[in-house]
């Protein structure tokens, strides 16, 4: 395959981490197609991306939809994939109901599964790809009211070193990055409340990330020179997952 592979998906680019991923990996020279629920969000973050001359592009969907997934996905060459979109709940697991635990496996794990499976047979044919799952500190250092999270993201981890070894023959690395507390409207209200100043005094630096502290970070991640690097889980997390 001579053609030079320069895209990358990223889902839940409407807001949040994804937005500010997309607008990153623009800036370093990469056409970003993002995906979201949200049309008029993610159409306006994708318009105000650097480098428009790349042609971003964005595309309305469900990612717990997996008809939908393989309708409008199957067609991509993708350079990179970027298992983002994700949801919370705070709640004590034994008072979560089945249908809560149903949702967030969906969207956190069977989402990302459902977009993995559908762009992997390209990448396997072009014998090149780089996916990268945000999973979360709390996918090995769980707290409280949160454990439902925290299990999807244990199984994301786990999900990108399985995919890891099984993908490696065909030159695809797998990689997981897991922040600690960035304020975003996933944990807002958490985190602006009083459960958000004990919180801060648990993270050896003291305070929550800011959206741009990972943007070192994503774009290593995703960058051409990086090709030895699979089954890693980057810790990006004030020192929180390191202490007591
Ligand atoms: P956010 O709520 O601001 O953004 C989530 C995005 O996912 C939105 O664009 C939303 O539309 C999209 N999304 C949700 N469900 C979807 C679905 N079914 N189909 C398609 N898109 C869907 O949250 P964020 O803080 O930007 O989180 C992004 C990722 O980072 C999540 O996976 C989250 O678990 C992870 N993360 C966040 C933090 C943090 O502190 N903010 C820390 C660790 C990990």
């Amino acid at each position: 395959m001579n053609k030079i592979l320069n895209t990358i998906l990223i889902t839940g680019a409407s807001r949040g981490l994804g937005a500010n991923f997309a607008k990153v990996l623009a800036n370093d020279g990469f056409k970003i197609i993002g995906v979201s629920r949200n049309k008029n969000e993610l159409e306006k973050v994708i318009n105000s991306l650097p480098n428009q001359t790349l042609n971003h592009d964005f595309i309305e969907l469900d990612i717990t939809n997996d008809q939908d997934v393989q309708t409008k996905l199957k067609h991509l060459n993708l350079y990179g994939l970027i298992n983002n979109a994700g949801i919370a709940n705070t709640k004590l697991l034994h008072e979560e109901t089945n249908y809560d635990l149903s949702k967030i496996i969906d969207v956190n794990l069977m989402g990302s599964l459902n977009v993995s499976r559908i762009v992997i047979p390209n990448m396997i044919k072009n014998q090149n790809g780089k996916i990268i799952n945000i999973a979360s500190t709390l996918g090995y250092r769980p707290l409280p009211f949160v454990g439902a999270y925290s299990a999807t993201k244990a199984a994301l981890i786990q999900v990108t070193k399985s995919q890891s070894i099984e993908l490696a023959r065909y030159n695809i690395t797998v990689n997981a990055l897991a922040p600690g507390y960035i304020l975003t409207d996933i944990n807002r209200e958490q985190l602006e409340g009083t459960a958000g100043d004990i919180l801060k005094k648990k993270i050896p630096l003291k305070r929550f990330a800011s959206v741009s502290e990972l943007n070192p970070i994503i774009s290593m991640l995703l960058n051409r020179d990086n090709t030895y690097m699979t089954g890693a889980v980057i810790a990006v997390d004030g020192g929180l997952s390191t202490s007591l």
